[in-house]
């Protein structure tokens, strides 16, 4: 019955189901999940001359006057109230039906706020009678999410409504019930129907956590079904981890690795020569030395026999791994042959490079989107890695390892994540972190400045630039258009040509320019003819230029943190001192703690846990409005202590015997329950 239409309801013509609609409720169902989105407590009544007239008050007073009808079109009562201390007005809109119930002389209970307009008149509140109130004190009522046509007081009808057509096999228990006593969780029946009817707020605490503890314990577990499937799927693709392979292409490169790579490295190898399929997150923090672990493993897969292909967000990303592969491999005795494919290339040169591809002739391929359309074919494709995956989503991840058969994924991401984040979205993923930079790194020298220190600034830059180091000036970030962007970029490098010296080469780069010439900026740029860029944030990502040793970011506060901490990654790259200059042009309280934050800290897992606590949930990491992280009444960003027993529940069921029929039961409901929202999860 649960399925059944909301139209079925009593009382629910098409008109509210067309506004049910509109909440995304059509069935019995929906409406028993559009849970609360906060509660108000039935407060005991006060006297009107203790209330705070900005806040919603409870009242306990008696009817002076009989219901008038004013206003346009007479639709608004009114009348007055007092408690034998006070007397004030109140007025309802569009309720002239209050005439009939609300008499002279009686009680009543009034709940509502002060018109801001005069603090004298209760602006159309609830009105209880006193027996009705007083049974209700000390529990709470519900507040719903609404759309027009529903107000608050009719959804929870409908609601109530709506348990009428279930029964309490719709909300079956489903947990072992050793889970349920390990985590004290409430029944998931009683659960459901109190989250709606909450008699106290301990008894609300628990129905939330049991519902919460729901939505993360099927969505991991769910996770750990579809990995436990991955791992038992025996994979043809074995990577060989030959010594020989590893020590020579090592031999090339110009500096030894840590021994955080080198771990990384033999974690991935390890999984690649094992005959399982390799699904592995590399983490690290920006400039840890990343690409590197890349190109290694892609090596040692081109040595077993296999072509790999590494996929980057950007063309200029593309280019800089390009040509930085083509250099180390370029060193070897039979270096494999490089490939690269992105959107600006003629269609001509594309056909060139799938052909080349499909036959095998290339190695190594570096691409940007361009390599996930349909002609890209591969003839033995054994490796595919992803680098910033964040800018990319878990679709296109499997795209192009569907281009091969078994093969091994490797995605990696400096955008430090919080573990139930982390889990959430990489949660079938196993998952390596590079902990340390590479040796000889200074930490990155931080200033946050006013305006009026930007003179100061730019004297810093030449003193740099002076000693032939190069220089990032980011300009503000424009919302709305690329346009106004480029112009902004350019009219600020007008500005600042007489600050620095003659011979001082300034260019500007922006989304605006045709890729050629970014190209073109960039490789004059890394060649060291240019010394200061002005740019968008086109650089955000990636970039690696490590003779650049200082970075300007001229309205830092319009940047989240995240994506100042990965502007301020383009500098440090190297063993030279590096500095980072955050202009700060706003005076707001915000502003300011934000900019303390990135100034006094170069840890990216710290930042990233502040930006948290900062701009709240959804805004960081683009999220917001996707949607895609919607779990229903879990909180993933406040209710971690739940996520972590759900996490833990996930292990027990593992690893304790719970009995065949039980954990079969468990897993029919986890399957279904992934066909419905996986889809809609998985990023
Ligand atoms: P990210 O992790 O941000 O992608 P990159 O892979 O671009 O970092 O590496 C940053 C810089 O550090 C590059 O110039 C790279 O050549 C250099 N690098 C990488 N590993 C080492 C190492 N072990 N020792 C010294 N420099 C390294
Ligand atoms: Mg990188």
């Amino acid at each position: 019955m649960i399925d059944l239409s909301v139209k079925n309801i009593k009382g629910v013509g098409a008109k509210t189901a067309e506004y049910l609609e509109k909440l995304d409720i059509k069935t019995v169902k929906d409406l028993l999940k559009h849970y609360p989105i906060r509660y108000l407590e039935y407060k005991a009544p006060t006297k009107i001359s203790e209330v705070n007239k900005d806040e919603e008050v409870v009242i306990k007073a008696t009817i002076t006057k009989n219901i008038s009808l004013t206003g346009p079109n007479r639709k608004i009562a009114a009348t007055k109230i007092t408690d034998y201390i006070d007397l004030i007005d109140v007025i309802w809109y569009n309720s002239s039906y209050l005439r009939a119930t609300l008499k002279q002389g009686e009680s009543y209970i009034f709940v509502g706020k002060f018109s801001r307009r005069s603090k004298n008149t209760l602006e159309h509140p609830t009105v209880y009678t006193i027996d009705e109130y007083e049974k209700k004190i000390g529990s709470f009522k519900p507040v719903y999410a609404l759309t027009a046509g529903i107000n608050n007081n009719a959804m929870e009808k409908l609601i109530k409504s709506a348990f009428e057509y279930t029964d309490d096999k719709d909300f079956e228990e489903y947990l072992p019930e050793s889970i349920r006593k390990e985590f004290s969780l409430k029944d998931r029946n009683k659960a459901i129907r109190n989250i709606h009817d909450p008699i106290s707020k301990s008894s609300l605490f628990e129905s939330k956590k049991r519902l919460a503890f729901d939505d993360f314990f099927r969505f991991l577990y769910g996770m750990k079904l579809l990995k436990n499937k991955r791992l038992r799927v025996k994979s043809k693709n074995i990577v060989s981890k030959e010594i020989k392979y590893l020590e020579e292409i090592k031999s090339t490169l110009p500096f030894k690795l840590t021994d955080s790579q080198n771990n990384v490295i033999e974690e991935i190898l390890n999984d690649m020569s094992s005959g399982v399929v390799t699904n592995r997150l590399i983490q690290g923090d920006v400039g840890s030395g990343k690409t590197v672990v890349a190109l290694i493993c892609l090596y040692m897969a081109v040595k077993s026999g296999f072509q790999g292909v590494v996929m980057v967000p950007t063309e200029v990303l593309a280019k800089q791994h390009f040509k930085s592969m083509s250099e180390t491999l370029g060193k070897l005795k039979n270096p494999p042959k490089i490939g690269i494919l992105t959107g600006s290339m003629t269609k001509k040169e594309h056909l060139a490079v799938y052909e080349k591809m499909e036959a095998g002739e290339i190695d190594i391929v570096v691409g940007t989107h361009a390599l996930l359309v349909e002609d890209v074919k591969f003839k033995n494709l054994g490796l595919v890695v992803t680098d910033e995956q964040h800018r990319f989503g878990v679709r296109q991840r499997t795209t192009l390892s569907d281009k091969g058969e078994d093969v091994h994924v490797l995605v990696m991401s400096a955008t430090p994540i919080p573990r139930t984040l982390a889990i959430i979205l990489y949660g079938d993923l196993d998952i390596s972190t590079i902990e340390t930079k590479p040796v000889g790194r200074l930490p990155i020298k931080n200033a946050v400045i006013t305006e009026n220190d930007r003179e100061k600034a730019y004297r810093h830059i030449s003193l740099e630039i002076g000693k032939g180091h190069q220089a990032y000036i980011i300009c503000p970030m424009v919302e709305e258009s690329e346009n106004i962007e480029a112009e902004n970029v350019i009219e600020y490098s007008k500005k600042i040509e007489d600050k620095f010296s003659q011979n001082c080469k300034i260019e500007v780069l922006h989304g605006r320019l045709q890729q050629k010439e970014k190209d073109d900026i960039m490789s004059r740029y890394i060649n060291k003819e240019i010394d200061i860029l002005v740019s968008t944030t086109v650089i955000e990502v990636g970039v690696d230029v490590p003779n650049a040793t200082v970075i300007m970011i001229e309205n830092a506060e319009r940047f989240g943190l995240a994506t100042l901490h990965q502007l301020r990654g383009r500098v440090g790259r190297s063993e030279l001192q590096s500095y980072a200059i955050f202009v700060r042009t706003s005076n707001s309280n915000i502003a300011k703690k934000r900019l303390e934050i990135i100034g006094n800290s170069n840890d990216g897992f710290y930042i990233a846990s502040r930006d948290l606590v900062l701009r709240g949930p959804g805004e960081l990491f683009g999220l917001a409005q996707s949607g895609e992280l919607d779990f229903g009444i879990a909180d993933i960003y406040n209710d971690n202590d739940i996520f972590e027993m759900a996490k833990n529940a996930v292990d027990m069921v593992q690893s304790e015997n719970i009995g065949e029929e039980e954990s079969k039961k468990l897993e029919e409901r986890i399957n279904n329950y992934m066909d419905l929202h996986y889809k809609k999860l998985a990023l």
